[in-house]
């Protein structure tokens, strides 16, 4: 039986089978079997072994069958454990284990030897200790303790228990040495889990394959501000609201397939508010592949957002301001660009530029600067539409984007509108100073189509805004880039035309429609340029009232036609009211009145002669300084006519409220009468707007007999164009007169 036995362990590599223990064999394995059975845990290590057998076993269990040895040994040689026989002074008599390299390892080391000849010291102590422990309890006693095979560590758990078997006289115990590295690297593993699942920041759920609840963490209850208590109710009604929207059943629809799904969705309080929930769900799967669970987690990411929003903001602002910074002006404006070209209208691109803001900043410090750096951008934020962008580029440069306009006259009427909300001091440091800006305007798609090119075309007009004398505005044009040179020239040399008298003026004359009487004329400026020949004031009064060359210009306008009035008296002319073209330059002098005055007392001429020509644009609403003009030159006897009517935008308010007298169809209108309906529509709609603030009507740019026929049914009062005259010299006027056309004299009522 013993040598049966102890081939089988020879082959297991158990034991020496010459060892005089041998025979004890029989007593060594009861009691590793009742130190088995004090461990449940062991059992199952015990029993799952008993399945491992070799080919010798089952013949041996053939032919021995239900020998207790030959069981024993079974389970001996299947168990992954160590086990010792150790006598009471620490000798290991045996060690047997099952198949295994560390453990076989463990064996050889220890076979025969005092365990103070294997272990350290404190490793020696520690299990005499235990081995003494057992001995005087006659208990089992259970130890854990780590050792180093290998360069790694592994745990154990040692199980001793005393025998009654006793070697050379000395007492005996069992020693099973049981390796449990792997469970408490699970354990420690399953602890680690549960904190993380526990402790995360992300709400988690944890359903069954049936989307049943099987647990959530405390995350979640937070998000939800619920208890874990109340989960198991909240949970399967959660559910049924996320299934019931389509998007969502594709989404698990999606799980099913790939295993997961990971997107943002939109999320619900408890209170109805909605939020961006990140979702993200996992399935674990069993070894057959078959859902065993989702794991569901949930992230509210509207704090993300809004601190990425924050710093978008941030990115695209200016701090001091918080207007739009150069990177989103450059966004919008190529935006802009892209739209105007797209709907075939206009834009702009406005650039401001402090005067003076140096001075400022040097002398009252750049505190100061900021201050008014921020209380011109409030300014300029009350001028700015809510579709226009206003930006800050840095330092005092600013940029406003303007869409969606029909003709480029409004854009003057803007940087007027910009011009004065810098007429009020600003409050700075405790003093009350003048601030005044200079604007280039460039505009889009005329000027170009590339934004970087908008800008430098605007910066352009800008600096000859300075140019100009600073507080003023300038367009980008042709001349103002390529033929810089050749503006300026016209510009000297129009400073010295008055002295070389070199300007003269044409007459039109005007008509009642009807009656086809002679009512009045107009006077037209020209130039005669040594070189360039007649100039037309289209080409020389913008820049004459650029370079402030127009006041001075349009008083000898009004000399000169109080001159030719006289002259036509000497020449015993009836006397016809004369018609003189204003501009907004000459309306805003505070005493353009007392100028006008005058000189109609120095040439003793009656104001009833003279009819002011204005344009829309030259009176903005709430204006003292033009309305009080326009009020004294009404006083002089002088009437009002508003030039070019439809092409900028007047609201009838602003109308009611000047003294006027004339409406004057702008020729642009005249000229497609019978061709465009729109512009027919336009005509009428001044006729009536004009009959019902109780003005005449005349139209400019009459040339065709249709035109006249056309205005003369609509109901339109007077006409003046080719059609009639064109601008002629004042003899002709003489002529025209003499010749026996009579004026239907507004004089004479
Ligand atoms: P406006 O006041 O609209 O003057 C009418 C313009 O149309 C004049 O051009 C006139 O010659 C032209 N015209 C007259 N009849 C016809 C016609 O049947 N067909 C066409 N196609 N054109 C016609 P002009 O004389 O070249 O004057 C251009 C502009 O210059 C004027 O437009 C006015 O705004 C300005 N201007 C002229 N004289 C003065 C002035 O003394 N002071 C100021 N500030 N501006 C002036
Ligand atoms: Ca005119
Ligand atoms: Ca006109």
């Amino acid at each position: 039986m013993h040598r049966l036995l102890a081939r089988q362990l020879k082959k297991l590599k158990l034991g020496d089978l010459n060892s005089p223990e041998v025979t004890s064999w029989q007593e060594f394995l009861k009691h590793v079997e009742t130190s088995y059975q004090a461990s449940d845990q062991d059992r199952y290590t015990l029993e799952r072994s008993l399945t491992i057998s070799s080919e010798e076993m089952q013949a041996m269990h053939k032919s021995q069958k239900d020998s207790y040895e030959v069981r024993l040994h079974s389970i001996l040689a299947a168990i992954p454990d160590v086990l010792f026989l150790v006598t009471e002074d620490c000798k290991c008599i045996e060690v047997m284990s099952g198949s295994g390299r560390l453990l076989n390892e463990q064996r050889d080391k220890s076979l025969g030897k005092y365990i103070h000849e294997v272990y350290t010291k404190e490793q020696s102590e520690f299990f005499q200790n235990a081995i003494t422990q057992a001995l005087e309890t006659e208990q089992l006693v259970v130890v854990n303790y780590e050792l180093d095979i290998n360069d790694s560590t592994h745990h154990f758990e040692g199980r001793i228990k005393p025998t009654d078997h006793k070697v050379e006289g000395k007492r005996t115990v069992v020693f099973v040495a049981i390796d449990v590295t792997k469970r408490i690297k699970t354990e420690v593993q399953g602890q680690l889990i549960s904190t993380v699942f526990e402790s995360s920041k992300e709400g988690m759920i944890i359903l069954d394959n049936k989307l049943r609840l099987v647990t959530v963490n405390i995350s979640f209850c937070e998000m939800y501000d619920e208890s874990m208590e109340s989960i198991p109710e909240t949970i399967p009604s959660l559910i049924k609201d996320f299934m019931s929207n389509e998007t969502n059943q594709q989404i698990l629809k999606a799980v099913r397939k790939e295993g997961h799904w990971i997107g943002e969705i939109a999320g619900k309080y408890k209170n109805g508010k909605s939020y961006p929930l990140w979702l993200t769900i996992n399935t674990v799967k069993n070894t057959l592949g078959q859902v065993i669970n989702y794991v569901i987690m949930l992230t509210d990411i509207s704090e993300i957002k809004r601190s990425r929003e924050e710093l978008e903001h941030v990115a695209t602002h200016d701090s001091l301001t918080n207007l739009p910074n150069r990177v989103l002006f450059h966004d919008r404006l190529e935006q802009a660009v892209k739209r105007t070209q797209r709907t075939n209208s206009l834009g702009a691109l406005f650039f401001l530029d402090l005067d003076r803001f140096k001075n400022i900043n040097d002398n009252l410090g750049h505190q100061v600067g900021d201050d008014l750096i921020i209380q011109v951008s409030q300014r300029l934020s009350t001028v700015k539409r809510d579709s226009d962008t206003l930006a800050r580029l840095g330092g005092d440069e600013f940029t406003l984007i303007i869409e969606g306009l029909s003709k480029t006259e409004e854009l003057a009427m803007i940087a007027e509108k910009i011009h004065v909300v810098f007429n009020k001091p600003f409050l700075l440091g405790g003093y009350k100073l003048n601030i005044s800006v200079s604007i280039g305007i460039s505009v889009f798609p005329r000027d170009s189509g590339d934004p970087d090119e908008l800008i430098k075309h605007a910066d352009t007009a800008m600096y000859s805004a300075k140019d100009m004398g600073r507080n003023t505005y300038q367009f980008y044009t042709q001349e103002l880039t390529s033929n810089a040179f050749e503006y300026f020239a016209i510009e000297m040399a129009l400073r010295k035309s008055l002295d070389r008298k070199e300007l003269f003026l044409l007459y039109q004359p005007q008509y009642d429609i009807k009656r086809d009487e002679f009512i009045g004329v107009e006077a037209l400026i020209r130039w005669r340029h040594p070189d360039m020949g007649v100039v037309s004031p289209n080409m020389f009064i913008p820049i004459a009232e650029t370079s402030g060359q127009i006041e001075e210009i349009g008083e000898w306008v009004i000399g000169e036609v109080c001159n030719q009035c006289i002259l036509w008296k000497k020449d015993g002319l009836p006397e016809f009211p004369v018609s003189v073209n204003l501009s907004r330059k000459q309306l805003v002098i505070p005493n353009f009145f007392e100028r006008v005055q005058n000189i109609l007392f120095s040439k003793n001429i009656d104001g009833k002669r003279l009819e002011f020509e204005i344009t829309e644009s030259s009176i903005l609403e709430n204006e003292d300084v033009v309305y009080n003009n326009l009020k004294e030159l009404q006083k002089m006897g002088i009437t009002m006519a508003i030039d070019d009517f439809g092409t900028g935008y007047s609201s009838l308010v602003n109308l009611k409220q000047f003294p006027l007298s004339r409406l004057k169809i702008d020729q642009s209108f005249v000229r497609d009468v019978t061709k465009d309906t729109n512009d027919e529509a336009i005509i009428r709609a001044t006729i009536a707007l004009g009959k019902s603030l109780q003005l005449k009507i005349i139209a400019e740019g009459v040339e065709t007999e249709e035109q006249r026929a056309f205005l003369n049914k609509e109901g339109c009062d007077q006409a003046q164009g080719y059609l009639y005259s064109e601008p002629v010299s004042p003899d002709k006027i003489a002529d025209l007169l003499v010749a026996g056309q009579r004026p239907a004299n507004k004089l004479a009522d």
